[in-house]
């Protein structure tokens, strides 16, 4: 069996994994702040916190925004559920709204028609690891009709004084939009490091900040390590100074840090990952694609464009003129020739709790379409030339034997 994204476990890691260990600090300390600097100097930003995921990350932001009950937030129909489910944890309302057709990112068009005077945030996700419009998104929260909107009801709200916007960017490190590397493109980014993702430290994340003047990004910084620690003034290797024993508590804060067992995957990730990773998954992208363009009924997913480059995290090929009945027997029919294959994403307002709370999947017939003819293809970098044939020869021995071509 072909598995579908398996992470690379080689020696380097487990080494440095082994020297965090015998290094007895295994919990936030010395390896994520180096983390911290080394995601910041690689995406441009300001400023980074590492923490214990992405979904983390997400509604940290969201509260630190001071998001809660009557205010909305702009989130895509088509993400994976946590982008949303952080709305509902704060109180707040997930306005979903359709994606464009080409790729599979929100659309713009959709955006501006969904805010309201209760819109508090937009969290637009970079789907597949290829970047939304963002400057387009930048554009709408500064316009003088959209600002004239916005209600603020926090100091910080007050100080931004417009819709903040924070980028999923659980698939997207290493993306590059207009020159610029995704994390340095808008106000908060937030990125994935789960076992699934392009760089993984098993489970992790990390918030980067680009916050516009009149922001201290140090001073978000140091107060989000606070927040995301119980409130609490002084962390574990703070309070290992001699006769440092005493804290405060500052407010009820949270417990989402990020570990140095954890931060030592992320380091060897990390310093691989442009010169060899990215390498790697493009060259799959790039096979695929050479392989399927000769297809008629494969649509190849978009993932460079003139100011865009994709992060290439999931492949999403897409099958011209099929139901989604058909693309189910595609898939199983790819599975019994020993691929693993997967579908990102199931749109959200096809879930039973957000049908439950009153969403329909009617009102986002992009999101359907594009859904219903998706299939996700094998990228890992151990992925090898002979692999990625048989991937690709199940791939067409399935739709002919479905289709009957
Ligand atoms: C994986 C993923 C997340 C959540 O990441 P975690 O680190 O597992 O919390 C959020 N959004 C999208 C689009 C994802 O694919």
């Amino acid at each position: 069996m072909i598995p579908f994204s398996p992470p690379r476990i080689d020696k380097k890691i487990i080494d440095e994994v082994v020297a965090a260990l015998k290094s007895g600090w295994i919990t936030t300390g010395p390896r994520t702040m180096k983390f911290e600097k080394e995601i910041t100097k690689y995406c441009g930003c300001k400023k980074t916190i590492a923490l214990s995921s992405a979904t983390a990350g997400l509604e940290i932001m969201l509260r630190w925004f001071g998001v809660k009950e009557g205010d909305e937030v702009v989130v895509p129909a088509y993400t994976y559920c946590a982008t949303a489910n952080v709305v509902i944890h704060c109180g707040a309302k997930p306005v979903f709204v359709d994606i464009n057709r080409d790729d599979f990112n929100i659309s713009i068009e959709a955006i501006s028609q969904a805010i309201t005077e209760r819109t508090k945030v937009i969290m637009p996700v970079d789907l597949g690891g290829f970047p939304v419009d963002m400057d387009e998104i930048n554009e709408l929260v500064n316009k003088k009709e959209i600002k004239r909107l916005f209600h603020a009801h926090t100091d910080i709200q007050r100080m931004l004084g417009r819709i903040l916007v924070i980028l999923d960017a659980a698939h997207s490190l290493g993306a590059v939009y207009k020159g610029k590397k995704v994390g340095s493109t808008t106000d908060i980014t937030v990125f994935s490091f789960h076992a699934v993702k392009n760089l993984t430290t098993a489970e992790g994340g990390a918030v980067s900040m680009c916050l516009p003047e009149p922001f201290d990004n140090n001073a978000v910084y140091d107060y989000l390590n606070v927040y995301t620690l119980h409130g609490q003034d002084k962390d574990a290797l703070a309070k290992t100074k001699k006769g440092s024993w005493r804290y405060d508590v500052t407010e009820a804060g949270y417990k989402a840090n990020m570990t140095d067992i954890l931060s030592a995957i992320g380091l060897v990730e990390l310093k691989r990952y442009d010169n060899d990773t990215l390498i790697k998954r493009k060259e799959i992208f790039d096979t695929y694609n050479e392989v399927f363009k000769k297809y008629s009924w494969a649509q190849t997913p978009v993932y460079e464009s003139g100011f865009k480059k994709t992060s290439y995290h999931v492949y999403m090929l897409r099958i011209r003129n099929i139901t989604e009945m058909q693309r189910d027997e595609i898939i199983q029919r790819i599975f019994d020739k020993d691929v693993a294959v997967n579908v990102h994403f199931q749109p959200l307002p096809m879930l039973s709790f957000y049908k439950r709370i009153g969403y329909n999947m009617a009102d986002f017939p992009v999101a359907f379409d594009n859904y219903s003819r998706e299939i996700t293809l094998p990228v890992f970098y151990d992925l090898t030339k002979e692999q990625m044939k048989t991937v690709t020869e199940a791939v067409i021995n399935s739709v002919n034997e479905t289709l009957g071509l």
